[in-house]
């Protein structure tokens, strides 16, 4: 009492309800493949920096090294430890998204007020000079303030990070028909075309030889999405390779309170 349906291909019939039932438990074992792929993937990266930590500390502790080598192995320690730091922060972080615990305190917030006090942060760090270009005039957005700055400054810690030989970074908010347009332009590596539609996705980094030594976890950009959706908004980039990119944060603007 059942046959397959010639256009969608599927299974029709009496049988119906068994047979979504099959498909429900195909569902699950795609994310059981997903979560495990997840696991695997964490579980590399986080062994990296472990065992060059622990191979560091023992060499310290069991050999006489030179004071040079001494500090080089400390410094390599540091940094191998922020870095598990951030990726589990980062972990952290979608793992409250992804399950909706993640709470959102949206306000109405100045968008020109919170970008301003982003860029001052900012302002001579790592040799960058970050300039804001805005009108005097508030521009409202409904918006959780923690979370919003968290965005900002992924894409501004990016803007840097991803741009060894300029120095400048430009970031403008602009008005659009009802929409906000944050854009966070820097004049460095750009991206590669085939990359793009992969930006987004959960622990993907961009790999070649102009940004082997550039650290990072791949997280950044899929928080920073997951945090604009739960806004209502978008997060796009225009990039070409070799000349820098701009990442336009776009949200909704509201009128003053
Ligand atoms: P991470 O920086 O930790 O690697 P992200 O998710 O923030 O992870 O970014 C993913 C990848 O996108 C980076 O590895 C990098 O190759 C590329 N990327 C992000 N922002 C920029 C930028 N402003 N310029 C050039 N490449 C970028």
């Amino acid at each position: 009492e059942c046959y397959v349906n010639p256009i969608s291909g599927e299974m029709e019939g009496t049988l119906r309800g068994h047979l979504v039932g099959l498909r429900d438990r195909t569902e699950e074992e795609r994310i059981d493949e997903l979560k495990n792929e997840f696991v695997s993937i964490i579980s590399h990266e986080i062994r990296t920096p472990l065992s060059s930590i622990v191979g560091f500390i023992e060499i310290l502790a069991t050999r006489a090294v030179t004071e040079e080598k001494r500090a080089k192995y400390i410094e390599t320690i540091h940094k191998e430890s922020l870095r598990l730091s951030n990726l589990i922060n980062d972990f952290l972080d979608l793992q409250r998204l992804d399950s909706g615990r993640q709470e959102f305190h949206f306000q109405s917030l100045d968008a020109v007020l919170l970008l301003r006090e982003i860029v001052e942060q900012w302002q001579g760090k790592d040799n960058h000079e970050a300039e804001l270009h805005a009108a005097a005039e508030p521009i409202f957005v409904q918006g959780d303030e923690d979370r919003l700055k968290q965005v900002f400054h992924n894409l501004i810690s990016n803007a840097i990070k991803y741009s060894p030989g300029a120095t400048k970074i430009d970031i403008y908010v602009e008005t659009d028909n009802g929409k906000v347009l944050i854009k966070i332009q820097d004049y460095g590596l750009g991206i590669p075309a085939d990359a793009l539609d992969k930006l987004f996705t959960r622990f993907y980094r961009v790999d070649n030889s102009d940004r082997r030594k550039i650290g990072g976890t791949g997280l950044g950009l899929s928080i920073v999405k997951e945090i604009i959706e739960a806004h209502h908004g978008k997060v796009v980039v225009d990039t070409e390779l070799g000349k820098g990119s701009i990442f336009i944060v776009q949200l909704v603007e509201i009128d003053a309170e």
